[in-house]
């Protein structure tokens, strides 16, 4: 198992490697956010741990780029950060835990090894719900067999629906994962209002059964049970 660890303080990197190692794990330190993007896009890593104070480019702004490229890997971020806020940002970017500092190293462990095990059973290379079903690697989509031809941006949209599949989406938070828009701005309703419509008219309009709907006043949510 081979983790990679992005943190800027050599203390922190050396005593976590050290532990790490220990435990036989194989062990990569990057001291910048720049030197990590590059190493997990040369390198397969099982488990990222990612700092978010780094300099120059922040873990969130590392995150977000890596899991737009499709990066599946676990990442587990280090917060000095222990504010809601900052949790909720960190694991919108696309983080799968996340430990406060200081911790305790063998929750750290802990940490690690539940997502080490989810992630063998959870490398999801396709994403389905009823009969949709959405190839992360070709990038081809079908409902009940037949392709559904998509946009670059539809095509992100269904992702982010899928992956938050059951759950309901406001346009912030599609604002956010799916435009990358820092500040809500208004304009970016229409935009995705009209992309929603588009996506619906290709995933659902031939269809019986309607699988993404519209909550009035709160936004979206595609699932089995919408009708
Ligand atoms: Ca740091």
């Amino acid at each position: 198992m081979k983790i990679l660890i992005i943190e800027d303080e050599k203390k922190v990197a050396g005593a976590l490697r050290r532990g790490l190692e220990t435990d036989r794990y194989e062990v990569r330190v990057a001291a910048t956010g720049e030197d990590g993007f590059f190493l997990v896009t040369n390198e397969t890593f099982d488990l990222v741990i990612l700092d978010l104070m780094l300099p120059k480019r922040d873990g969130i702004e590392i995150l977000a780029a890596l899991r737009k490229r499709g990066l599946q890997t676990p990442v587990l971020i280090l917060t000095a950060k222990d504010t809601v806020e900052d949790r909720v940002v960190g694991l919108d970017a696309g983080a799968d835990d996340y430990l406060v500092k200081p911790f305790a190293f063998p929750e750290l462990i802990a940490r690690i090894r539940a997502l080490l095990r989810r992630g063998r059973t959870d490398q999801v290379l396709r994403l389905r719900v009823n009969d949709l079903e959405m190839d992360l690697v070709t990038h081809r989509v079908t409902r009940a067999g037949r392709e559904v031809e998509l946009t670059g941006k539809e095509f992100e949209l269904l992702e982010y629906l899928l992956r938050h599949q059951g759950q309901t989406i406001s346009r912030e938070m599609l604002a956010q994962g799916v435009w990358q828009a820092t500040a809500r701005a208004t304009p970016l309703d229409n935009v995705i209002d009209v992309t929603v419509a588009r996506l619906r008219r290709k995933i659902d309009d031939p269809f019986d059964r309607r699988l993404l709907k519209t909550i009035r006043g709160v936004g979206f949510l595609l699932g089995e049970a919408a009708r």
